[in-house]
């Protein structure tokens, strides 16, 4: 029987997409179409899905919303679960926050205003999922999930659950324990404390101007292309390379912010992997500081 038969028997196929444009589904809006793309809606259908991965040793990628995702052009084999919308409900307990792992942080810090709790606005802005965000210790303005998480739940490689505190994420720096593993994040609890909804919205609002004003939201992107080198701030090393504005194909190092590579348009992923190459290279040969990407790259 062949592969997608038998997977058919673990879940619906109505859950499966096939020959799907990743440039639709990342917000870079680069790469070829993947091949197959699992939706689960439970718990239970992850667990199936992922133990029919296991036991048939086929390697698989978890997409959250893509916003840390560069595709390769040429597509993807693996198969994709995706972790989004189906899987996104969102409670709240006291001053404690329940959701799962394909809720978005905007949805979780709306959430937190309308129950008047503070302490999440930092994530309001950034455009990913729970589980995306979590997976890599997001943060923003001084905050980092670090600071809110009391627990995570995630499913191993064979299906397993497991509950764990936020103390046992080990979160560092855009890190975690989990980072650069086969676990799925399926749900997280957040710990906020009661807070004055006018001053949340204001902090909302100051933190959404400021990206305005000083990020190229305005083009697709995966947000910082690079990640801090301790000591130093990628954009400013960029900018003294002399790299602002360079720009190969439809790929350009951002004029508003040099942390940034924007797809002005037409941009392909090769585009993009030979900019951050150059400038890899520049910011090397001009500081002795080699970047380090903070987006995935996907082939
Ligand atoms: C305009 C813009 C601004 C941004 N600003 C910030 C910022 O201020 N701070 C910041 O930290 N980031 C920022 N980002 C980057 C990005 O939004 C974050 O890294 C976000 O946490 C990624 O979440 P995602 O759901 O989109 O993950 P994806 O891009 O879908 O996936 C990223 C990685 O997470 C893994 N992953 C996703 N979901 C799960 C899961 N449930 N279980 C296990 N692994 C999972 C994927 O396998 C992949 O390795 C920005 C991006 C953009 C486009």
């Amino acid at each position: 029987m062949a592969m997608i038969e038998k997977l058919y028997e673990v879940i619906d196929q109505s859950r499966i997409k096939r020959n799907v444009s990743m440039s639709n589904l990342t917000t870079f809006k680069t790469g070829g179409n993947a091949d197959m793309i699992i939706y689960p809606h439970t718990t239970d259908e992850l667990k199936n899905v992922v133990k029919f991965f296991y036991e048939a040793r086929l390697p698989y990628y978890v997409l959250g919303n893509g916003s840390n995702l560069l595709v390769s052009d040429d597509g993807i084999k693996k198969p994709i679960i995706c972790i989004g919308r189906e899987f996104s409900s969102i409670d709240v307990f006291d001053n404690c926050i329940t959701a799962r792992a394909g809720a978005f942080l905007s949805s979780i810090a709306k959430k937190a205003y309308d129950e008047a709790l503070t302490g999440f606005e930092f994530a309001a802005g950034i455009p990913g999922t729970l589980g995306g965000a979590l997976i890599m210790n997001a943060g923003a303005y001084g905050g980092e999930m670090k600071d809110v998480v009391e627990a995570v739940s995630f499913i191993d490689p064979s299906g397993e659950e497991y509950v764990v505190s936020g103390e046992e994420m080990e979160f560092s720096y855009r890190n975690s324990a989990l980072s650069d593993t086969d676990c799925i994040i399926t749900g997280a609890t957040i710990k906020l404390e009661a807070g004055n909804k006018e001053e949340i919205a204001e902090k909302m609002a100051d933190l959404a101007a400021r990206r305005r004003e000083k990020q190229p939201l305005e083009f697709p992107s995966a947000g910082s292309t690079f990640k801090r080198p301790e000591g130093y701030f990628a954009g400013a090393l960029i900018e003294e390379a002399g790299l602002k504005g360079k720009t190969i194909g439809g790929a350009q190092v951002s004029t508003k912010h040099s942390g940034f590579i924007i797809n002005t348009g037409n941009a392909t992923t090769k585009d993009i992997l030979e900019l951050i190459d150059y400038v890899r290279e520049k910011v090397y040969e001009k500081h002795s500081v080699l970047l380090q990407t903070e987006v995935k790259y996907w082939s």
